[in-house]
């Protein structure tokens, strides 16, 4: 799709493109409003059925330096004079597009900032007439229309480019008939405007407020799991279902750990009760081991303890070797297996 005027070559936005696909062409080449109108001048049906046409028929169209009439015989037009160009009964069952500012979207519709600002809510193609009475009169003069496309409860766009600078409206509770109605007094020049509301299109694009700060909530306890591991985090149903409650086993990547066990008498070397037990552990910087609360529970004599281990630099043949005083006995944890389990603990949200 061609995101200029094949006609003008004018970028095309939301502002500047007929509503409702009006714009486009047989090939799917769009035109923009101004070239739209140009057509609609020239001959209202073909305006109306610009999706029947090639660019270069309607390019011909406007080339000619002739009406509606002598169109019909040289390119072979239907013409009729005038045709209601907005009757399209498929366009009842659009459905509101959500665009939230700060997105691609918003952007490639040529939503932006200040002038470029579409307004929040559901946006309307909105139709005023215009016009003013001088003070102590009832004549309508000046009468013109505008359009805009804005939300409903917004006050008509740019509308002080007709009433003039300082000049500011409000909306009449009674409209008076008309969907909606503003009035605005100019006193300095003797003026009262009104504007009314006389007819909207829905341009199914409903704008909200930028997502972005709860996307950065997100990311601030969004938790870094190494590529393969799978999450589980504390209070869950699964860390539950692992027995982690028994036995805190630490955060990060959780290995089963197989250990030898034994303790000497202190003052002595003989070691006693050698047992081998396995839990499941995780593993820190280095490979080190801070939680054995799981492994030493298993043990009768500690299972009411609370023992913290040091690691030793001797490890007498083991992989990693652990140790702790408790009443009179040293005890040694030798790490004879660590095995990754792909599990990643880490804290509840
Ligand atoms: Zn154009």
């Amino acid at each position: 799709m061609s995101k200029n005027c094949i006609l003008c070559d004018k970028k095309l936005s939301f502002w500047n493109q007929p509503v409702f696909g009006k714009g486009i062409l047989k090939s799917h080449e769009r035109i923009c409003s101004s070239c739209f109108m140009k057509v609609n001048n020239k001959s209202p049906k073909t305006a109306a059925n610009l999706k029947r046409y090639e660019s270069t028929e309607i390019k011909e169209l406007l080339d000619s330096n002739k009406n509606t009439q002598t169109v019909k015989n040289s390119i072979g037009f239907q013409v009729t004079v005038t045709t209601p160009v907005e009757t399209d009964t498929k366009i009842d069952s659009g459905k509101w597009e959500i665009v939230h500012r700060k997105t691609q979207r918003w952007t490639e519709l040529g939503f932006g900032d200040n002038d470029k600002f579409p307004g929040y809510g559901k946006l309307y193609e909105r139709e005023f007439e215009v016009w003013y009475c001088d003070i102590g009169s009832k004549n309508r003069k000046g009468i013109q229309k505008f359009s805009d496309k804005y939300p409903l409860n917004y006050d008509p766009r740019d509308y002080q480019k007709i009433v003039g600078e300082g000049v500011y409206v409000e909306a009449l509770t009674n409209s008076r008939g008309y969907e909606a109605l503003y009035t605005a007094l100019d006193n300095k020049n003797r003026k009262r405007w009104y504007l009314a509301l006389i007819s909207k299109k829905p341009l199914w694009i409903e704008t909200e407020r930028a997502i972005e700060k709860e996307v950065e909530t997100k990311k601030k306890i969004e938790i870094k799991v190494p590529e393969g591991w799978n999450l589980v985090q504390n209070h869950s149903k699964e860390w539950k279902a692992l027995g982690y409650n028994n036995g805190f086993p630490g955060y990060g990547k959780i290995h089963e750990v197989t250990f030898d066990v034994w303790y000497c008498n202190v003052g002595s070397k003989e070691k006693n009760e050698l047992t081998e037990l396995k839990t499941e552990l995780a593993i820190y910087k280095d490979d080190n081991l801070y939680y054995f609360e799981r492994v030493y529970k298993q043990l009768n004599e500690l299972k009411d303890a609370h023992l913290n281990f040091d690691r030793l630099t001797r490890t007498n043949g083991y992989e990693q070797l652990y140790s702790t005083t408790s009443k009179k006995k040293r005890w040694y944890l030798g790490v004879k297996e660590m095995t990754p389990r792909y599990i990643f603990t880490a804290g509840a949200d």
